[in-house]
């Protein structure tokens, strides 16, 4: 999951400037773009990379985010970023409308339709959807789920071409394989050259005479995979991770869609989370406040113990440092907050009530707040800013 900073990237400082960011993906998307680099996976992954990049840094509440959280901000939120595994073909072509302000410059260049690639229709897959479920423990040491998903898959009888079998299979002749057809046509300012979507095969290059039986010609059939997705610790409620190429695959060689998965987080029974911090209620006796005690209590990594001085206050909230949630890709932790509670009996027997009734009047049991007690506020002045 190492990913290189967007900004070094693009090649831009910290502080550029929105043009300088169009600027700096300019050039890059030039010199790497596909149709000028044609079967050169690194230059595929470079133009990839620096359109996550721009995707990323043109846009200032997701720029914020990824200077605040690093690549897994920018893939936080509903509908997230393209993180997680770059942005597919038909994403980028259609974000250089905004940078080169009218369509991919290519186009002219190349001949090519503005959504495909080389004039073939390239069909994608839809994205899926799923919802992981995480428990506080999981969220603050980060997990590897394994998931079983329903999808489509590309089809094993056929490997995905949708023909029964080679012989079946053959280039458009319309097209000649290309997909898309091109007729010239006079008007008052000249010839025009209009290139179209070949409607022999769609677009798609080649046809099928005879279909594969198993999934009718489509390439894909219902099946089942088991998808490893490693979350990272720190994810909360509603954030969004995407996995690239994980969702749906596509019809006929065509590229899979993502995976986007949706965390949950299940309740803790006894802990309660709050941002980066864990919050725990400690109730303890005044007995226990009065002569001071030692107590087990529960934390995101097994049990822990703690010292109440003799004379604790209730409300008093007690600090276990480092304790909580770290902030997604960051060193920096919560800490774990307990607050303490004074348990006052609801039942008392015979006994016990003459044992309370001669505290009673006793000159130390009497409140006596002095100006030192520090008020509700200001301890969670002091613990939340
Ligand atoms: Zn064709
Ligand atoms: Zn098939």
């Amino acid at each position: 999951m190492s990913k290189r900073d967007y900004y070094d990237i693009l090649g831009v400082s910290k502080g550029a400037s929105a043009d300088e960011i169009k600027k700096a993906y300019r050039k890059l998307a030039i010199k790497y773009h596909p149709d000028k680099n044609p079967d050169d996976k690194a230059a595929e992954d470079k133009f990839k990379e620096a359109a996550e990049a721009y995707e990323v840094l043109s846009n200032p509440e997701k720029r914020q985010r990824y200077d605040q959280f690093g690549h897994a901000g920018a893939q936080g939120g509903f509908g997230g970023g393209y993180g997680g595994g770059g942005m597919n073909m038909e994403d980028i072509f259609s974000q250089f409308g905004d940078v080169f302000g009218g369509g991919n410059p290519f186009d002219s260049f190349f001949g090519g339709g503005g959504q495909s690639r080389g004039g073939r229709r390239v069909q994608r897959g839809s994205n899926l959807r799923i919802k992981v479920k995480l428990t506080l423990e999981e969220i603050a040491n980060g997990v590897e789920k394994k998931v079983k998903v329903n999808k489509q898959v590309v089809c094993n009888t056929c490997d995905g071409t949708g023909a029964k079998d080679k012989s079946s299979f053959s280039t458009c002749k319309t097209c000649g394989g290309s997909g898309a057809v091109r007729r010239v046509t006079n008007t008052i300012l000249g010839q025009m050259q209009t290139t179209s979507t070949c409607p022999t095969c769609n677009g798609e290059g080649s046809t099928i005479s005879s279909k594969c039986n198993t999934c009718h010609g489509d390439g894909v059939t219902r099946g089942e995979e088991t998808i490893s997705i490693n979350i990272p610790a720190g994810v909360s409620e509603g954030m969004q991770l995407s996995m690239s190429g994980k969702g749906n695959a596509a019809p006929r060689g065509g590229v899979p869609g993502d995976l986007i998965i949706l965390i949950e987080e299940v309740p803790h029974e006894t802990l309660k989370r709050e941002g980066i911090n864990i919050i725990y209620d400690l109730h303890v006796s005044f007995v226990d406040a009065a002569l001071g005690t030692s107590v087990e209590i529960p934390t995101i990594d097994g049990k822990a113990r703690i010292k109440l001085e003799p004379g604790t206050q209730g409300g008093k909230i007690l600090r276990l440092k480092g304790k909580g949630i770290p902030e997604v890709n960051s060193y920096h932790k919560g800490d774990q907050l307990i607050q303490v509670n004074i348990w006052t009996p609801k039942n008392i027997n015979h006994e016990e009530r003459e044992l309370l009734e001669k505290l009673r009047t006793s000159e130390n049991f009497k409140p006596n707040p002095g100006k030192n007690e520090k008020s509700f506020f200001d301890r969670m002045k002091e613990y939340f800013e």
